[in-house]
């Protein structure tokens, strides 16, 4: 452990016999907006020692020692990225810290067997080697032929491994049974036909009840990959509680059964999982001043992101964003005509309470670990969404997903310090969560 040794210190102060104790790290003077929704205390001292927040307050302080002056800084509670994945996980994981991306969600991935899980967990539980803390699911339950595997062609799909490939229910009792003896958050049942054409079949709907119902025996939750509103009724109407995409869903709020859908995760206290920036990750080969810009080439060099743009990943956006234009009814695209609509039905689920929470499907190309996760929040911005409710979003509402909200997700006393100090307000624009001075995981302060 890196950790700064606790000192304890009897001071006699000059004129006065009070002892006081320095703590491992403290923030002096600094604005605090904890994630809990509650509005920007000026000028606190956050303490903390053991790896959390022992107590805020606002007195004159008198410690000299491991001291971070906040004066004219923000802090916010580390980010939670709450649906990411990663073929390289030192790299990815130390771009993530550069971000401010303290706790990941992890639903499966080409290489994802029990014992890559494993090393993932391990690498996020220590705070010397920059990591995030690491949640997951279960390996992909999907058939063969079908989404992820078929359509992101890679020869590290395993079945039995890295993915279930169904071909009964029957099977189902079996593998949920043997998955469940790990550390995971729940099942990862893939739903969804594809991103763009050719589009494949989906696992049919008995595949994904069963999945739920096994589920249930184990106390695990269903994650569910849904990202159109076909999708996202098969998964409700299973009995899945997270949803880890919003993109390509579109609630009609007049629609009964969209209604009762809704009803029916807020009973089941649901998660959803916004994901917005997938589809702004699809156009980057048609707009290369994206990757020019100085926050991302901070951890992304700028030549090797041009590198990126092939002939075939330009056709790819081209068809996608024929297919985006017609969904929409646009003759171009519009970045702010594309996410107004998301951005307002997701206004209105978490008007009605529904917890949901910042993803990116990072891991995917033009989809950077850490960085689009301020695009997501960019672009929910751009829809209209108060700073205060992006912010809790990525903060509180995940840590509340994984069921660590008494530990982590916001900052107050008792706490985990997870910490990002900002150099500007980031109630003013969410542009400048990008304007990281420090990130401190666990307490300690995160190597950049
Ligand atoms: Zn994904």
């Amino acid at each position: 452990m890196n950790k700064s040794v606790i000192v304890i210190l009897c001071l006699i102060s000059l004129g006065c016999s009070n002892q006081s104790i320095d703590y491992e790290l403290l923030i002096s003077n600094v604005n605090l907006i904890d994630g809990t929704g509650k509005p920007m205390q000026r000028g606190v001292n956050v303490y903390i020692n053991n790896g959390r927040v022992e107590k805020i307050d606002s007195v004159q302080i008198e410690q000299t020692e491991s001291v971070i002056d906040g004066t004219d800084k923000y802090l916010i509670p580390g980010l939670f990225d709450c649906h990411i994945h990663t073929t390289n996980y030192l790299q990815d994981f130390s771009n993530l810290i550069h971000y401010g991306v303290t706790s990941v969600f992890i639903p499966g991935g080409s290489l994802c067997t029990n014992e890559y899980f494993a090393a993932m967990r391990s690498i996020g539980n220590q705070d010397s080697v920059p990591a995030p803390r690491v949640f997951h699911t279960s390996q992909h339950f999907t058939m063969e032929g079908r989404h992820p595997v078929k359509t992101y062609g890679s020869s590290n799909w395993r079945d039995g491994e890295t993915v279930f490939f169904l071909t009964d229910t029957a099977q189902i009792a079996r593998l949920v049974k043997q998955v469940a003896q790990y550390p995971i958050m729940g099942i990862k049942v893939t739903i969804e036909d594809g991103p763009a054409p050719p589009f494949v079949e989906r696992i049919p709907q008995g595949f994904v009840d069963k999945i739920v119902v096994e589920a249930e025996k184990y106390e695990l939750e269903v994650f569910a990959h849904a990202s159109d509103n076909v999708e996202f009724l098969m998964a409700v109407n299973a009995g899945a509680q997270n949803i880890i995409h919003y993109v390509g869903i579109d609630l009609d709020w007049t629609n009964e059964e969209h209604l009762s859908a809704v009803n029916a995760l807020l009973d089941r206290d649901a998660t959803i999982v916004t994901t917005l920036v997938i589809d702004k990750s699809f156009l980057y080969p048609l707009h290369p001043e994206w990757l020019e810009v100085p926050a991302l080439n901070e951890a992304y060099p700028v030549d090797e992101l041009h590198e990126m743009i092939t002939p075939q990943a330009i056709s790819r956006a081209e068809r996608i964003a024929e297919m985006i234009k017609q969904d929409y009814g646009l003759d171009e695209i519009a970045m702010e005509k594309i996410f107004l609509p998301q951005v307002q039905d997701i206004q209105q689920l978490l008007d009605q309470e529904m917890n949901v929470t910042l993803g990116t499907d990072a891991g995917n190309l033009f989809n950077f670990h850490g960085y689009s996760l301020h695009e997501e929040m960019q672009l929910l911005e751009m829809g209209g969404l108060p700073t205060m409710d992006i912010l809790k979003m990525g903060t509180f509402n995940a840590a509340r997903m994984m069921h660590v909200q008494d530990s982590l997700g916001s900052i107050e006393p008792g706490k985990l310090a997870d910490l990002i100090l900002l150099d500007a307000d980031p109630l003013t624009s969410i542009s400048n969560t990008l304007k990281i001075n420090t990130v401190i995981k666990n307490g300690v302060v995160q190597k950049r």
